[in-house]
């Protein structure tokens, strides 16, 4: 039996960022975490966005060194005991603890009946898996228009591969960007080569001689040599309801991180919460809000007490555009587009009765805390009172 003050269960970006709040408050308590991953902490983005192009796989590590923290790779846990306050690992081990931290991230959405041959692309091995297919292969298919649909082919398709994607919606990103934005990046994808197959999914994933054989749900066959998917993912809750914390979308957590057992933390993707600023309970699947809630749990589950009115923000690569965006993108708010440069640059404002709930910042850069501002404001607002009002 391993007793720790503190036991993190997961290993991403949140539960690094909680060790490093902790270690802000208390320099000498033991910590221990505990991740099925066998690889430390280390930056998820990078994975579909800068490796594809520069930086090295050397950049993307968190680095605990100096944090004095014992952490156990490629363990998971599978029970915890609430009263006794234990956890207990796949091969047995057991693990006390004072306050616990579940930054237990989420579980990749996978197609049922198509075997193992898709690489559902989220981790470092799924980036090391594509990466190394990709050093001597040309096809590829890549199911989803949402993020990681949208960076996996944008990254491909730099790379000289011939890239096919298919997915539902009527176009990439049709759920977080404006119907002509949407209708841009159709014509954008497919100038760089991306073949764009717009409402449909697969019917079908087959080897077919060294190949793999995908069907699209029209019936149009297609050979290539990788097939990804981005389907979205779901809360990594199994624990949590084990354990009869309150799981609602999530694990239902209050203002200080605490969930229904107030000695048991939640934080980063796992974690609904409530947001301040936009008034209601959300959870949010990006690296800011890891690094800012993991942290403040972290600091929290040493002894502070603050309550996470964070409004995190988000970003994407794709090809040589990007953004910067926060709060509310939701394609079926009202929206108000403000371009400088149509589609190339410019700010888009999401409202909801008039109040500014999210803005995207399309190579509109450093303007983060400008778009948080106007968002917490709650002024009303229209195209005369927006034009104009962000730029950089
Ligand atoms: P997503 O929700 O962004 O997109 C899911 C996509 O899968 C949608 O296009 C959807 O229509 C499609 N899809 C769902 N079911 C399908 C089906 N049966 N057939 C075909 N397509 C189907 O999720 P994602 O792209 O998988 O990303 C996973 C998570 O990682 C998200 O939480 C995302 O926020 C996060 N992420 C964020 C960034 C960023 O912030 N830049 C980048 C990558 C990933």
């Amino acid at each position: 039996m391993k007793h720790h003050k503190y036991l993190i269960i997961g290993g991403g970006m949140a539960a690094d960022s909680a060790i490093r709040g902790i270690r802000k408050v208390d320099q000498d308590g033991a910590i221990a975490m505990i991740c099925e991953e066998r690889h430390p902490p280390y930056d998820r983005p990078p994975l579909s966005k800068s490796l594809w192009k520069d930086a090295s796989l050397d950049s993307i590590w968190r680095n605990e060194h100096g944090l004095d923290v014992a952490i156990h790779l490629g363990k998971k846990i599978v029970s915890l005991d609430t009263q006794k306050k234990t956890a207990t690992d796949d091969a047995g081990n057991i693990y006390t603890y004072e306050k616990l931290l579940l930054a237990t991230g989420g579980v990749v959405r996978r197609f049922p009946d198509f075997g193992d041959d898709i690489v559902y692309f989220r981790t470092l091995d799924d980036f090391r898996k594509l990466h190394k297919v990709s050093e001597h292969a040309s096809d590829f298919v890549v199911v989803g228009g949402g993020f990681i649909g949208s960076e996996i082919a944008a990254a491909l398709a730099m790379n000289g591969k011939r890239v096919t994607m298919i997915f539902p919606e009527n176009g990439i990103g049709a759920r977080v960007y404006p119907g002509p934005l949407v209708k841009f990046l159709n014509a954008y994808y497919r100038e760089k080569g991306v073949t764009v197959i717009t409402g449909e999914t697969i019917r079908s994933v087959r080897p077919a001689g060294g190949k793999t054989a995908v069907t699209t749900s029209s019936g149009t066959e297609i050979l290539v040599d990788g097939v990804i998917a981005g389907l979205g993912i779901l809360p990594n809750t199994e624990l949590a309801v084990e354990s009869g914390l309150t799981v609602d979308n999530g694990i239902v957590v209050d203002g200080q991180l605490r969930t229904s057992n107030p000695d048991i933390y939640a934080a980063g993707d796992v974690a609904n919460f409530y947001n301040v600023l936009l008034a209601k309970r959300a959870r949010v699947e990006h690296e800011d809000n890891a690094n800012v809630m993991g942290e403040t749990a972290g600091r929290n589950m040493a002894g502070q007490s603050e309550e996470y009115r964070h409004l995190p923000f988000f970003y994407s690569d794709l090809f040589d555009l990007g953004y910067e965006a926060v709060g509310e993108l939701d394609a079926s708010l009202d929206i108000v587009e403000d371009w400088k440069e149509p589609f190339r640059k410019g700010v888009v404002y999401y409202l909801r009765e008039g109040q500014v709930r999210g803005v995207l910042l399309w190579n509109t850069w450093g303007q983060v805390a400008a778009a948080t501002d106007l968002i917490a404001e709650k002024a009303t607002h229209s195209h005369e009172t927006l034009a104009g009002k962000i730029t950089d």
